[in-house]
């Protein structure tokens, strides 16, 4: 009985204790919800929807507009893939645990949880500028394995990276001290900033977004419109319109098919209400005090297109780099882009650090343009599909129709130049067609300098015509000016080949099968030794024997082929005529022999492994047959060569 007594004594005691401990976690529960209800930032429940809906910005009903593209008004004639952008998927949210540093502040407690970022809801904090580099080393690091490495291989830049860097970060100063004292109109006319985008990273395209936003004064920024060119990746779709409702002056509207480039900025302009078009890649980051000296430049002249400095953010670190003043865009005779440091400028003139600089050229990365001039000097050619050289296109048309171009030395902006392109193309020609259209629509007779040096072109172009009747009529209608005007006008620095029969062409040497090639080491015009290597046929090998007696190389015909001791190299040619004999060569049509004239030796394909000590350094990797030497005069066969030309002169 007593052991009962004892034993019920216990269970009560259990029973209480029990109780006790309920007692207390219910009182626990509920102070920690009300807690946690006052302040949500301190909350460790887990992710989950938000338990109420997030207000939008009041009166934007415009906010996002799904664009038909295929409205004849729009003249976007391209027809490439279905509408699929806009399924539903990967909307996701969680409460969020830290402060709305990186977020919109209409967001409330709530934060969109980035696609592909850590699940746990205590995302990493965003990193300094200094601090960049360090993690950008340790990502550098893990590039050897997995992650890294895919995080590259997907957009062509460290995504890693750049989801941890602050979507508001600061560029350290980069413009000129002459440029902060520089006064601006109070009365400039308003912007619309077009971002048209195509799959870009959820972290470089808002980054893109706030950088305009915080540097923007609001009484110049009329909108940030932001252009889906179909896109087909998750996070671009219902997380974005999200994402964008809450912010303020910010407008998204969506294709339904794939625009490219410029179709899509021409989409763009259509829908914009500022008096100044600004077009920028969806990867940008501005420097302060940007959009005011563009602005000042459209006003002052409407016929100007202007374009800031692009300073470069690292693929790898995501560093920014300030570019070197003074710079200006150009072009190659393949119809490629470059920017062009453009020392020739920099004089003692104290004002030359703020001065505006024409250029033949304006990249695509920012490119700001009253939007009249722009409607009416053609947009963007709508016949140029996806990607590339529209922008050389419209620059071409610009300055030949009635406009100038310009870089703006105290405007900065900073683009992310990618590892690779991001895109497929499903036509691997379409870069030719689009210079194709360039070439027939702009460049007249010297067009067939583009087609002996882009052989790929010459042979689609010989089997389809391009449809440029809009664009000629376009031409004459505005009464713009032939490229012969361009040339000596806009861009003299360009050489002009002669190409003549005989003396042009890839430099076929006759001992070995081989043609004479270089392979710069780093893009630019340092030049560089030469070698010969099986021949290419692309027209990358062309040279010209001029009527000056050198032999010009390149796209740009910018190197001269040159002697140092017995090696034979490539150095820029002089600006200024006569030539030296050092660069000159005679050509002797019945031997084949090229002579050096100043030393009177003989082209010479050297055997593999007879390279003389003076330069191993310089030996390429991808030499096939051997150095190209200059030795004594012979019949041998290595010192017989010949201009091979592969497009006909009547060509194209
Ligand atoms: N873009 C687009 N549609 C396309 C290809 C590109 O809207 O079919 C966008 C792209 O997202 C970027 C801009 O156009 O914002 C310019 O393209 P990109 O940055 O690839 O050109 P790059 O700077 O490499 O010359
Ligand atoms: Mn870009």
């Amino acid at each position: 009985m007593r052991v009962w007594v004892r034993v019920t004594a216990i269970r009560r005691k259990t029973l209480c204790l029990w109780l006790l401990l309920l007692g207390f976690t219910l009182v626990t529960l509920a102070l920690s919800d009300l807690f946690n209800n006052r302040r949500p930032e301190h909350s460790h429940q887990k992710p989950g929807p938000p338990r109420r809906p997030l207000q939008r910005i009041p009166n934007a009903p415009d906010l996002e507009v799904i664009v038909d593209s295929r409205d004849p008004a729009l003249e976007l004639g391209v027809d490439l893939a279905p509408l699929k952008s806009l399924q539903e998927d990967q909307l996701l949210f969680v409460l969020s645990t830290q402060g709305t540093n990186n977020l919109p502040r209409k967001k409330g407690s709530y934060k969109v949880l980035l696609p592909g970022a850590n699940k746990d809801s205590r995302a990493p904090a965003p990193l300094t500028h200094d601090k960049v580099e360090k993690v950008a080393q340790l990502q550098l690091e893990a590039m050897e394995g997995d992650v890294g490495f895919s995080a590259v291989h997907k957009y062509g830049f460290n995504e890693v990276v750049s989801e941890r860097i602050s979507l508001h970060r600061r560029l350290p100063e980069a413009r000129h001290p002459g440029c902060l004292g520089e006064q601006y109109s109070e009365s400039l006319p308003s912007a619309s900033v077009v971002i048209c985008f195509h799959d870009e990273a959820w972290s470089t395209l808002l980054r893109t977004v706030h950088s305009v936003l915080d540097t923007a004064p609001k009484q110049h920024l009329q909108e940030v419109l932001l252009v889906d060119d179909l896109s087909q990746h998750g996070h671009m779709k219902s997380v974005l319109s999200e994402y964008v409702s809450h912010l303020e002056g910010v407008r998204l509207i969506r294709s339904n098919k794939r625009l490219g480039v410029g179709g899509c900025r021409t989409l763009g302009a259509a829908r914009a209400a500022g008096e100044v078009l600004v077009f920028m890649d969806s990867h940008c980051e501005c420097q302060k005090g940007w959009l005011e000296p563009l602005l000042e430049r459209v006003a002052q002249d409407r016929t100007r297109v202007v374009s800031p400095i692009m300073d470069v953010i690292d693929w790898q670190t995501f560093q920014y780099n300030a570019t070197q003043w003074p710079a200006r865009g150009v072009f190659d005779w393949r119809l490629d882009f470059y920017w062009e440091s453009y020392p020739q400028l920099q004089d003692k003139d104290p004002d030359s650090a703020v001065r505006p600089v024409q250029s033949p050229v304006l990249g695509g990365g920012v490119v700001a343009v009253d939007r009249h001039f722009f409607q009416s000097v053609g947009a963007y050619d709508p016949g140029m599909l996806l990607w590339a050289v529209e922008q050389i296109e419209l620059s071409i048309r610009v300055w030949s129709c009635g406009g100038t171009m310009e870089v703006v030395p105290c405007s900065r902006v900073a683009h992310l130049d990618r590892q690779h392109l991001p895109y497929s193309f499903p036509d691997q020609e379409q870069l030719q067609r689009n210079k194709i259209r360039i070439a027939d629509t702009w460049m007249d007779a010297y067009r067939k300098i583009f087609y002996r040096r882009d052989t790929l072109a010459h042979f689609i172009r010989q089997s389809e015509s391009p449809n440029i009747t809009e664009r000629l009529r376009l031409k004459k209608s505005l009464g713009c000016r032939d490229f012969h005007w361009y040339l000596t006008t806009v861009y003299p620095q360009l050489y002009v080949p002669q190409d003549r029969p005989t003396l042009s062409g890839e430099l076929y040497n006759v001992g070995t099968g081989s043609c004479a090639d270089y392979y710069p080491r780093r893009p630019g015009p340092q030049g560089g030794s030469m070698n010969a290597a099986p021949c290419s046929g692309t027209g990358s090998q062309h040279c010209d024997l001029n009527s000056e007696f050198e032999v010009r190389w390149g796209p740009m015909g910018a190197l001269c082929m040159d002697a140092s001791g017995e090696r034979v190299i490539l150095s820029p040619c002089p600006a200024h005529r006569p030539t030296t004999s050092r660069l000159q060569w005679k050509f002797i049509k019945l031997s084949g022999q090229l002579v050096h004239q100043q030393s009177q030796l003989c082209l010479e394909v050297a055997k593999e492994g007879s390279l003389t000590q003076s330069s191993p350094r310089d030996v390429n990797t991808h030499t096939k047959t051997g150095a190209l030497l200059l030795r004594p005069c012979t019949h041998h066969p290595r010192q017989q060569w010949h201009f091979e030309q592969l497009v006909a002169p009547k060509g194209a």
